[in-house]
């Protein structure tokens, strides 16, 4: 990166505390439909009282993370990505090594003895019975710590996160995607499949390997399918979904050029048909 020098003095304005404290009340404020702050506003819940310290502070500010409006001071799309940073807890949070029960069943042994851990930002789930490390993925240490529905909010996150990347937009920064198909098995994978679709961000570090059911969970297709079979898949944890992880329900074409995924619901199934660049080619009821 050649502007890294500009970037440096960038950040270097929001390492003070008092700067923090102005993004956060401006945060507040925004979630209070406050879209501005008036300056003397603003300058009191900060709490500083001297007019040229407080001054000098926002100006540190002004321009990159926040901007002046007609009617007061408000943050910037920067600010904003910054204070849900701050607020997810990614750089203060200690959500700690939690331990506790999963809902579902294990895709390789079929026992209900799945539990969750989080460890290093990522929230694993894990077979008991087995050993079998079902399904995980990075999570703030936020909602770890703060919500008592966390297993559901995790679920929901990776699996939006999952059909983003398999539509070609990086979930972290909105650039594209690259799209392969691969028989790697990295240590970040999930699912005990052969091949996995791996979605590599052009311009940040955002990279994920996924097998082809995750990348298309969140699918019309799918929905749809289990819409019309009155199946439930919104109360199913992507990780209970044995089409989405296991390798029983994908082949591969010998060139390695597509993959067939098949869902079954009672005696009807589903066929996916998914190209090597990750577009869906051909889908199929049979029943
Ligand atoms: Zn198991
Ligand atoms: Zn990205």
């Amino acid at each position: 990166m050649d502007d890294s020098s500009e970037i440096g003095d960038i950040l270097a304005a929001i390492g003070n505390e008092r700067r923090i404290a102005i993004l956060y009340e401006l945060q507040q404020a925004y979630r209070h439909d406050e879209s501005s702050l008036p300056y003397a506003t603003l300058k009191r819940r900060v709490g500083i009282r001297d007019s040229g310290n407080f001054n000098y502070h926002l100006q540190q500010l002004v321009g990159r993370f926040v901007f002046e409006a007609d009617d007061g001071y408000a943050l910037t799309y920067a600010g904003r990505k910054i204070v849900s940073a701050l607020s997810a807890g990614i750089f203060t949070e200690r959500a700690g090594k939690r331990r506790l029960d999963a809902p579902g069943t294990c895709y390789a042994c079929g026992e209900a003895a799945l539990v969750a851990r989080y460890e290093q930002e990522r929230l694993y789930i894990t077979c008991q019975a087995c050993g079998e490390e079902v399904f995980h993925a990075p999570f703030p240490p936020a909602p770890v710590a703060q919500r008592d529905d966390r297993l559901h909010a995790f679920e929901v996150w990776s699996r939006r996160w999952n059909a983003l990347a398999a539509t070609g937009t990086c979930p972290e920064c909105g650039s594209e995607m690259n799209t392969t198909l691969t028989t790697q098995t990295p240590m970040t994978s999930i699912g005990n499949v052969s091949h996995r679709f791996l979605y590599t961000c052009t311009n940040c570090w955002a990279r994920v390997y996924l097998p082809v059911g995750c990348a298309v969970r969140d699918h019309p297709s799918v929905i749809g399918f289990h819409a019309s079979h009155n199946a439930e898949l919104d109360t199913q944890p992507l990780w209970n979904l044995s089409w989405a992880l296991s390798c029983e329900y994908t082949t591969f074409d010998s060139d390695h050029s597509c993959v067939h995924l098949r869902i079954p619901i009672e005696t009807d199934e589903l066929h996916l048909s998914v190209d090597d660049g990750g577009t869906i080619v051909s889908v199929a009821g049979v029943g």
